[in-house]
């Protein structure tokens, strides 16, 4: 049988593994796409890193995740401020004017709904300030521990709705050259309803598939809607755990995974996998745990954040998570999760997709081939999580790429078909080519007829191959 990990690996690329080797590195250790991310450094070097990629790999699939509405600190000194638990320091509204011992953040706006008593938690939620009083120019805060204050550090203000804008220039700008750059995905980051999805697909070509960041308890509250509108959901644990109390992220990741499954659209976790290989070449059992438990939860892709772009075992975190999916995935029936899937009532798409897998179980069939020009007649197969790989069969290089990081898919490009027949001999001459059949092995064929209409997934047949 056709051995292939279901769960896909992402990487995100940075100044640990920004290299040729690393990132063929990454390649060889099974990375499914990587991931950019926006929120650290220039064009220049996502232009060149991504000329790399392609040199090493040309149809490596590239996510750019844009840097979004963020708030980050301004601090002078490189060695940042020391910071004393309980010790007063000060936020200062006028970043021009910050000295070796306060500082300020980069959005003006926060002063004028700012509140006494509420937290400011910056760095992931290593320091957690409480402002103690509201000046004319300035927050008097007291940080919650010790701690050194650097700058550019993410900056949450919990509980107060931050008036951003739907979309920033910054934004505007991003999209634009992750467009010039033609990129697979773009990941929205601090995605609070379906409103600003809205507005970033209204900038976007159709290709370009658009995954929601999940990082904000506003998002949970309009989940659907969200998935509703989005390609591809990424729970961004990271800045959720800030956002969120920290002991509520497991629950809200389970909420937002099953939630995705029901839509049937692709869920990525990331963040913290394996936080303590950024310093350390061996993980810790919880870290591992983490892991394998998302895969018995079966989702469609782990991200790893800064143990792949920053950390100082950067291969050794990619093979841990490898290891780990292929151990924990090595455990699980798949056969049973077929009937735990909500089919859409009256939905032929979902029904016949459902026959496929049923259909492939009985007849002990070998893969099931989705023929797809959009990539929705393989997602539709990957949502009942088939114990069977899905080969999924496009004459679209762009979605070939995009359905790399979908649960069980084995994405390949076909030459031009406009009929079943000449559907059927491109899936015998990929098997036979491809060695992921032989004679008398039988494959489960689903399609959409005409071609070309995305979402019609309206065909289903049996073949044997002679
Ligand atoms: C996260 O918050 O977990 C995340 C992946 O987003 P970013 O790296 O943009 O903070």
């Amino acid at each position: 049988m056709l051995k292939i990990r279901k769960t896909k690996i992402i990487a995100t690329l940075g100044p640990s593994s920004s290299t040729n080797e690393m990132i063929k590195t990454f390649i060889d250790l099974g990375v499914d796409a990587f991931r950019l991310n926006f929120s650290h450094g220039k064009y220049d070097d996502y232009t060149n890193l991504i000329s790399t990629i392609h040199s090493i790999k040309k149809d490596m699939p590239i996510m750019a995740d844009l840097k979004g509405a963020e708030i980050r600190t301004i601090v002078k000194n490189p060695n940042g401020i020391t910071l004393q638990k309980n010790k007063e320091t000060e936020l200062i509204f006028n970043g021009e004017e910050v000295t070796d011992n306060n500082f300020s953040v980069s959005y003006d706006k926060i002063f004028q709904i700012s509140k006494r008593n509420n937290h400011i938690m910056s760095d992931d939620g290593n320091i957690d300030f409480i402002i103690k009083d509201i000046k004319s120019d300035r927050l008097i805060i007291t940080p919650t521990k010790d701690g050194i204050l650097k700058d550019r550090k993410g900056t949450h203000f919990i509980g107060i709705d931050v008036p951003f804008p739907i979309l920033t220039q910054n934004d505007k700008k991003d999209i634009e050259f992750a467009i010039s750059q033609d990129v697979d995905f773009i990941a929205a980051s601090m995605i609070k309803s379906e409103k600003e999805i809205y507005a970033i697909r209204g900038l976007l070509p159709e290709k370009i598939k658009l995954v929601a960041k999940i990082e904000h308890p506003h998002a949970l509250s309009n989940i659907d809607k969200i998935i509703d509108a989005s390609d591809m959901i990424l729970v961004a644990r990271g800045d959720l755990g800030v956002e969120l109390p920290i002991t509520e992220v497991p629950t809200a990741q389970k909420l937002i995974v099953k939630a995705s499954q029901k839509f049937g659209k692709p869920v990525i976790i990331a963040t913290q996998l394996l936080d303590s290989m950024m310093n350390s070449p061996r993980p810790t059992r919880a870290e591992v745990s983490d892991i394998a438990n998302a895969v018995f939860d079966r989702v469609d892709a782990l991200m790893l954040t800064g143990e792949s772009a920053a950390g100082k075992y950067p291969a050794e975190a990619i093979n841990c998570l490898c290891e780990t999916v292929d151990n924990a995935e090595k455990t699980i029936d798949y056969t049973k999760y077929k009937d735990r899937t909500q089919i859409n009532k009256n939905d032929a798409s979902d029904a016949i997709s459902y026959a496929a897998v049923d259909t492939a179980y009985s007849l002990k069939a070998k893969a099931i081939i989705c023929f797809t020009s959009s990539g929705s007649t393989a997602l539709r197969a990957a949502k009942f999580r088939p114990a069977i790989p899905i080969i999924s069969i496009s004459q679209n290089e762009d979605v070939v790429r995009q359905l790399s990081i979908a649960f069980g898919t084995v994405p390949i490009k076909s030459d031009i078909y406009s009929n079943t027949d000449e559907m059927i001999d491109n899936a015998k001459n990929i098997i036979i080519k491809e060695g992921i059949g032989e004679k008398g092995d039988i494959f489960i064929i689903t399609a959409g007829f005409p071609v070309g209409i995305a979402g019609n997934t309206n065909m289903m047949k049996v073949i044997t191959i002679d």
